[in-house]
């Protein structure tokens, strides 16, 4: 393992009914409130009316900011920003899955400082403080809710990037799995891939001796290609959203990354794709990871075959670790697609006319990914076999 310090002060309360937790926490951060939310889904499944009757309860001054998009924009975030400091609000309340939280996240900080938010986004201006911020977790998926990451898009330049700051952990985070009863299948399975793709992209890490993580990291692996079929089936079982809800968590709050470094380009290039083209990240992640890993096979093949054994449990008698790590990758794109996800780029009409912007978006930093550093041509490869 590599040395570690670790902090995650993010407070959890996890379980259905968990929303009663409000009444005590809320209060102590002020009496005005901006609740951030998404399109709708809160109005329509009795989220959003639990939520106002307690504020009500507690005689808060509620704002409220709606229609933040999935992949969030900029533009979105500025108008939480003004409304915060128009009305002087003690604390955000992000309600709904990655994207409201991840602007909500903006806002907390832009809230905070003189300059644009697009200028927090592409790390000009330091967010060294934030408003408060709580969330009220709908979907699993990103994390987001216990780390503090957050992308954001800018339609306009075609750009989309992560940017985060301690300031923005949530204080605290309410997550009540029947929330997500009401998700449907697509997001269902956005939040599954979503979740493997962040357990793979820190399972793909050059430290040594990293048995805890990777028993966790395979363990939630196969929970998880064991528990999304039955989700999708079966919508309403508290049982199997509640599994899927703390997987997304654990997915990335840096438990898994405890002593070691992930690799993270696939999700630097899924960020330049949906930047050109406002695909779901998820469906991004689908058609790019399994590419990313026959690309960088050769780097440690018995890495990739340790994943291909003990998580797609391939029988590796009398064959070489590239055998199985084909294998393995093989099995990972046949479960995505076996659960509805998509496996190319034409799926969605995308072709080659944007790759060489989107290698270029890859590359804004320089060459990127710790388990192995993509370089252009790279990126160029990765984006052509998934054409
Ligand atoms: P999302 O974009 O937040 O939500 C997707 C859709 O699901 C929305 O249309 C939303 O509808 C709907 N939805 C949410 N909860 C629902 C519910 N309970 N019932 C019915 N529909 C519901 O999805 P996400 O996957 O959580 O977030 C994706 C974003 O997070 C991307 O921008 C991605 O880049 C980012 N991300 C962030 C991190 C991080 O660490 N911060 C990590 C990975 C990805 P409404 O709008 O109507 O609510
Ligand atoms: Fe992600």
């Amino acid at each position: 393992m590599n040395n570690f310090s670790f902090y995650n002060p993010v407070k959890i309360h996890f379980g259905e009914g968990s929303i009663e937790n409000l009444r005590m926490e809320l209060p102590q951060y002020g009496k005005n409130i901006l609740i951030v939310y998404g399109g709708g889904s809160i109005k329509t499944n009795g989220v959003y009316d639990s939520i106002m009757s307690i504020l009500n309860d507690l005689d808060m001054n509620v704002f409220e900011l709606s229609g933040v998009e999935p992949n969030p924009r900029v533009e979105t975030a500025r108008k939480g920003i003004e409304i915060c400091k128009q009305h002087n609000v003690d604390i955000v309340l992000a309600v709904g899955g990655g994207s409201v939280i991840d602007c909500s996240k903006l806002i907390a900080a832009g809230a905070k400082v003189e300059e644009d938010a697009w200028d927090i986004v592409t790390k000009k201006v330091l967010a060294l403080e934030a408003l408060p911020l709580a969330t009220v977790l709908t979907l699993a998926a990103t994390a987001s809710e216990m780390n503090s990451g957050s992308v954001i898009t800018n339609l306009e330049t075609k750009e989309k990037y992560g940017w985060g700051s301690p300031a923005v952990f949530p204080k605290f985070s309410i997550l009540d799995p029947s929330y997500t009863f009401t998700v449907p299948a697509n997001q269902t399975v956005n939040g599954v891939v979503d979740t493997m793709s962040h357990i793979l992209e820190q399972y793909f890490n050059n430290a040594t001796n990293t048995p805890i993580t990777d028993e966790m990291s395979e363990g939630i692996l196969r929970t998880l290609i064991d528990v999304a079929p039955k989700a999708l089936e079966d919508p309403f079982n508290y049982e199997h959203r509640e599994t899927l809800m703390l997987a997304g968590t654990i997915g990335l709050n840096g438990f898994l990354s405890l002593g070691s470094r992930g690799d993270w380009a696939t999700h630097n290039i899924e960020h330049a794709v949906s930047a050109y083209y406002d695909i779901a990240h998820a469906s991004g992640l689908a058609i790019i990871f399994p590419n990313w890993m026959k690309h960088n096979l050769h780097v440690n093949p018995a890495r990739f075959a340790k994943l291909a054994i003990n998580v797609f449990n391939i029988d590796a008698t009398g064959k070489t670790d590239e055998q199985v790590a084909l294998e393995g990758i093989e099995a990972l794109s046949a479960f995505w697609t076996s659960i509805g996800a998509p496996n190319r780029l034409a799926d969605f009409e995308i072709d080659a006319s944007h790759v060489e912007g989107m290698v270029e978006h890859c590359l804004v930093y320089g060459p990127f990914g710790n388990f192995n550093k993509l370089e252009a041509e790279d990126v160029r490869k990765i984006l052509e076999m998934s054409l």
